[in-house]
């Protein structure tokens, strides 16, 4: 693949930027504008769309590694329903992250008020992703995935990559081969990508799984969202999906995470139902089966106690969470510490214990996928990270990262000391040390609102999973592997967030 991509003309550049441009609003491979290119002022009523950042070609990707991440993805599923169901565990994880991470520590007393009470749905739903980076080692062994992270809630861009994978598919087939540097048809490998259909899947595994209504009104899915979101099309192509696969069609609504409580309320009795009257149909009531999370993961949508409330509000109905509290908290990235940190020099990791058919090779083929993190506690691997994090030269190799979501959290490298001395040394628990993965170099160029920029990139893959489980009775009873996602970013970038204005969209060829 030494010459992939094919040098192309300034006028094949011309000409694939105005293809996917308009192959991308047509198709929904779409964002709000950025306020950079379309000012507020400019768009008051929302009307405007835009394409989403995305690769002029599919980036290669090694074949052995997109298998290797597909491969592990129901194994993954099945360990992280089981953490969840392992609140003892999970309890002593916010422990080890201390009180000074105030967010997490206030998600958990949300669910220590539920389990007060008792929790009255014991289902349980995951749309998770788990993400890699391509990993060649000095030893000569072939390239591995090794995992930057895995996410239990707000798991993204599953709507957009199966877009992705079609553009480029159509692009293999009406314009690569017209290029002066023709790629013929079907000389790319371009796995098939149904994510958006698959997540999409699980949410109706969840409906159906709830049962019928109790209440007597008509059962729905809430996505619970942010206001504003400018990754609406994203979601909107679950909802889409959700709906096109079924008959009845199954009611959606987008509920903003601040008027949890002024749009739902729990049903009288002991049965706890949450029942929602969207604003636009004051005379109607649903009763709300699946609550699909696009929002509540960082502490800026609880800008105050109501906002806790809302989630509690929540966290305490009847409808199946995806996330539930627990669930979220075993996506933090201490929990992902400890289960890449081996246990004994013999025993690779806690995992086996998470898993029914804890058969060697699962553990094996989960901890092949592990890179080396570690805490920042007192214990002799904290003492030996502190004084890496702390070093000047070897802090270069490692990513330092508080237990957040969403992108632009983490401290890179060489400004990994300065940081920690800014932070009281009480609270450095409340971090995990990883090291830097750094995938072999890749080129590609990306469309980028209407421009083009090229050279160096790095490309993480994403692989998603569903799973339904059972807190209660501890059976999983839907576990799927469903979808890619490409993303990619230029190689003077830290950060990979297609959202955050960092990455981009971008598909497998695979080699
Ligand atoms: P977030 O929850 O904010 O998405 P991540 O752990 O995914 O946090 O980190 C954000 C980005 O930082 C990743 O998408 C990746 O581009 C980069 N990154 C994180 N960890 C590593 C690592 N160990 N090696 C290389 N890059 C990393
Ligand atoms: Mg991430």
């Amino acid at each position: 693949m030494a010459d992939y991509p094919p040098e192309i003309t300034a006028s094949e550049e011309a000409r694939l930027t105005e293809v996917i441009k308009d192959w991308a609003l047509a198709h929904g491979l779409t964002v709000r504008p950025p306020p950079a290119l379309v000012a507020a002022e400019a768009d008051p009523r929302g009307i405007l769309a835009t394409a989403v950042p995305v690769t002029l070609f599919p980036s290669p990707f090694p074949k052995i590694c997109f298998e290797q991440g597909i491969a592990v993805q129901k194994v993954y599923n099945e360990l992280y329903a089981s953490i969840s169901q392992d609140e003892e565990f999970l309890a002593r994880m916010v422990k080890e992250i201390g009180d000074s991470d105030e967010f997490i520590t206030d998600l958990w007393k949300v669910h220590l008020r539920v389990k007060d009470e008792g929790y009255v749905q014991h289902k349980s739903l995951g749309l998770f992703r788990s993400d890699y980076m391509v990993h060649q080692d000095a030893s000569g062994s072939g390239p591995q995935i090794k995992q930057v992270e895995f996410n239990t809630i707000a798991s993204s861009f599953g709507g957009l990559s199966s877009q992705t994978s079609q553009l480029h598919i159509y692009l293999s087939l009406t314009e690569y081969p017209l290029i002066e540097r023709a790629i013929p048809r079907d000389t790319l490998t371009l796995p098939p990508n149904t994510s958006a259909a698959g997540l999409a899947s699980g949410i109706k595994e969840a409906f159906i799984s709830y049962g019928a209504s109790t209440t007597g009104h008509s059962k729905c899915v809430i996505f619970l969202i942010q206001e504003g979101e400018r990754n609406i099309f994203d979601q909107k192509h679950l909802e889409y999906s959700l709906q096109s696969s079924t008959n009845p069609i199954i009611p959606v609504f987008r509920l903003p995470f601040s008027q949890i409580e002024e749009h739902t309320y729990i049903a009288n009795g002991a049965g706890r139902q949450l029942l929602y009257t969207p604003p636009h149909l004051p005379t109607r009531t649903f009763e709300v089966a699946v609550i699909y999370m696009r929002s509540g993961y960082g502490p800026g949508d609880y800008p105050d106690a109501r906002a806790w409330e809302g989630r509690y509000h929540l966290e305490r109905s009847a409808a199946i969470k995806c996330p539930s509290i627990l669930t979220q908290i075993a996506g933090t990235k201490k929990v992902q510490q400890v289960l890449a940190s081996p246990t004994t020099p013999s025993n690779p990791s806690i995992i086996g214990q998470y898993l029914s058919s804890s058969s060697s090779s699962s553990v094996s083929a989960l901890a092949s996928t592990f890179t080396n993190i570690y805490p920042l506690d007192t214990s002799e691997a904290g003492m030996k990270a502190r004084a890496i994090a702390m070093d000047p030269e070897l802090c270069k190799g490692y990513v330092l990262k508080p237990q957040r979501e969403g992108g632009g959290n983490n401290i890179y490298r060489g400004a990994i000391p300065p940081f920690l001395e800014s932070v009281p040394e009480a609270h450095w628990p409340s971090y995990i040390l990883m090291e830097l993965i750094t995938p072999p170099p890749v080129r590609n160029m990306i469309l980028r609102n209407g421009e083009l920029e090229q050279g160096g990139v790095i490309c993480e893959l994403g692989i998603y999973g569903t799973c339904l489980w059972d807190q209660k009775a501890k059976t999983i009873s839907h576990n799927e592997q469903v979808g890619y996602l490409l993303r990619t970013k230029g190689d003077q970038s830290e950060e990979g967030g297609v959202a955050a204005g960092f990455g981009c969209m971008d598909s497998c060829t695979l080699v």
